[in-house]
């Protein structure tokens, strides 16, 4: 699957200043507000369904060229079902590595292309 990822923008959604991605800038330098991720492909649709594998990993062709992938199955955790609702699930993060849902971040974050 290729995407035709083009580049990846971070946009306010309060004021509209945009900004090439980077990830040490979090929030707007204008006003503050927490910035949203915007992915730039050449395709206007991408299809959900045609995901492989399991954990953060298979959103890889959703993510810059990383290289080689180092992982310890961050992400792949369970989906378990609540007693009190019949239709809400639940991830059970704790079955993350490091016990933490920042080992979903952090995995990418390792593989982020120095510039
Ligand atoms: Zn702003």
């Amino acid at each position: 699957m290729n995407l035709g990822l083009r580049k990846y923008i971070l946009k306010c959604p309060r004021c509209g200043f945009e900004i090439e991605a980077n990830p040490y800038v979090m929030r707007c330098p204008k006003c503050g507000e927490l910035l949203d991720t915007l992915l730039i492909t050449d395709k206007v649709r991408f299809n959900w369904s045609n995901l492989r594998g399991r954990g953060v990993w298979r959103y890889r062709e959703l993510l810059p060229e990383v290289g080689n992938v180092i992982t310890m199955g961050e992400g792949a955790t369970p989906l378990i079902k609540l007693r009190s609702y019949s239709n809400a699930y639940v991830k059970f993060e704790g079955a993350n590595p490091t016990g933490s849902f920042k080992d979903r971040g952090m995995t990418v974050a390792s593989r982020w292309p120095h510039q």
